[in-house]
């Protein structure tokens, strides 16, 4: 049984049933029977589905933005976005789609030419988090769809309303049965499912420890994986920047989602030309964040996603300082529910286990560095590589970041946040290959090489 429950209150919300075996496998059937037909869809059918569950999914924003408020607490604002970006998510692949799996022809040096086809590969299972729980999703679902692929749900344990009312929007826009199913199964059951015939690859996005299992699991099979895990990202402050700009930036990139976000600045790297200035001003934006009631208006962050994610955080905080890091202020629990005070770390050593770790809550470290190098050195001296923001009108600074940082994606004078139409992963422990855009959608497709004479 999944129960869900308000971090903003503790109280139960709905408790769900797990699937039986005989269940489970009778979902994997007809995603396979669903694949059938499906994989030999004329592209003006699965744009026109695509933009039938954007309809969905702009007709009943309220309903599902309310959803993820209650099950894992972020703003009701910040959910409304997220169904909203579903939905545009949905409308860039119905329009851009198609291009996207145009052939193309090559010719050969032997003579002939070689055609380049993409071909939907079959029902992939996707193992999916909690802190993005429509939109993580999405990004997997809506190039699938258009791949020509079938979709297996397995959404993190505290999100399955939000499951649910993923795949009731899918049907209720009119897709075959079995297009898109959500399985209601623990992680424990996860690994057979990898194992199934029926399933030709596997997509997760969540913490190393969940991807190390999945890999594994995908590996024996043989299967193809792309995962995306967690970050501690890079915000780099140079004396040139707009520190205004970068300042508000640096907060809202830190406290979005209540720190839950794998592309949320976690480390503040800062030029010390403008340390102390931006120290200033970050840590009045810092102490200014309102955290309160996920359907007050007026609030910056809710609660965190459960008491055992707050915990999470409490206990690295007591480890950052039992190593010599210091809290200015900030992650305090307050209130009933599973709340946590935004907060700034200085002092972490760098040679610390801390580093090794993501900190998925709205607790920001500092650093100060001498100069770009050394800059360029604390960001890459982790095990992570997922995104990275860096502030600088020096266009030299800016060549040297993108080539230099150890990340699957940097911004240029802005926070990092996704976009339906930009590749998004990562490099070393965040994972590897990439969701969305053709690259995206190219992961878990055929590319079949046509020779003609
Ligand atoms: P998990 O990685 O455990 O959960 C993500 C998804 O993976 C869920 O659907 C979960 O299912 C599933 N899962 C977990 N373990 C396995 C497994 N062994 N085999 C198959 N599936 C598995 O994240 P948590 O919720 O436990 O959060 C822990 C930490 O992970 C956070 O503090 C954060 O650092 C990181 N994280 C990173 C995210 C990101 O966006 N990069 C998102 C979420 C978490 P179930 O819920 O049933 O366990």
């Amino acid at each position: 049984m999944f129960r869900s429950v308000n971090p903003a209150t503790g109280a139960e919300i709905a408790t769900y049933p797990e699937l039986t075996p005989a269940e489970l496998d009778a979902k994997l059937a007809r995603a396979a029977a669903a694949f059938r037909h499906w994989r030999t869809t004329p592209l003006e059918e699965r744009t026109a589905l695509l933009a039938r569950i954007a309809d969905r999914f702009e007709v009943e924003r309220e309903r599902l933005a309310r959803m993820a408020s209650l099950e894992m607490g972020k703003t009701l604002a910040t959910a409304l976005a997220e169904v909203d970006k579903c939905a545009a998510g949905f409308r860039v692949y119905a329009e851009h789609g198609p291009a996207m799996l145009a052939p193309k022809r090559q010719s050969l040096t032997g003579g002939g030419t070689a055609e380049l086809h993409w071909l939907p590969i079959g029902p992939v299972l996707a193992i999916m988090p909690w802190n993005f729980p429509y939109w993580q999703a999405v990004r997997f679902l809506a190039p699938a769809i258009m791949a020509g692929n079938v979709g297996l749900l397995k959404h993190a344990s505290i999100v399955q309303g939000v499951a649910g009312l993923l795949e009731e929007m899918v049907t209720a826009a009119g897709a075959p049965d079995g297009l898109f199913q959500n399985l209601a199964i623990k992680s424990s059951a996860v690994a057979g499912v990898i194992a199934d015939d029926r399933i030709a690859a596997v997509t997760l996005t969540g913490s190393e420890a969940a991807g190390a299992s999945v890999a594994e699991a995908a590996g024996r099979a043989l299967k193809k994986v792309v995962l995306e895990l967690g970050g501690s990202d890079p915000f780099i402050v140079m004396p040139s920047a707009d520190l205004d700009a970068a300042v508000a930036q640096a907060v809202k990139a830190r406290i979005q989602n209540s720190g839950q976000s794998c592309i949320c600045a976690k480390r503040m790297i800062v030029h010390a030309d403008v340390y102390d200035a931006f120290m200033a001003r970050f840590s009045d934006g810092m102490r200014a964040v309102k955290a309160g009631d996920p359907f007050d208006p007026a609030i910056d962050m809710g609660p965190l996603s459960s008491f055992e994610q707050r915990d999470t955080v409490l206990e690295q905080l007591e480890e950052a300082k039992s190593l010599g890091a210091t809290l200015l202020f900030g992650g305090e629990p307050t209130a009933d529910g599973a709340y946590l005070s935004a907060g700034i770390l200085t002092d972490v050593p760098l040679d610390s286990p801390l580093m090794h770790e993501e900190i998925f809550g709205p607790i920001a470290m500092v650093f100060r560095a001498a100069d770009i190098d050394e800059a360029i050195r604390i960001a890459n001296d982790i095990p992570f590589g997922l995104g990275s923001s860096v502030w600088t009108r020096d266009e030299g600074e800016q060549r040297r970041f993108v080539r230099d940082i150890e990340a699957g994606m940097t911004a240029i004078n802005q926070m990092l946040a996704s976009s339906p139409e930009a590749p998004f992963g990562g490099i070393k422990r965040s994972g590897h290959g990439r969701e969305l855009g053709p690259y995206g959608m190219h992961e878990f497709m055929n590319l079949k090489t046509v020779m003609y004479a």
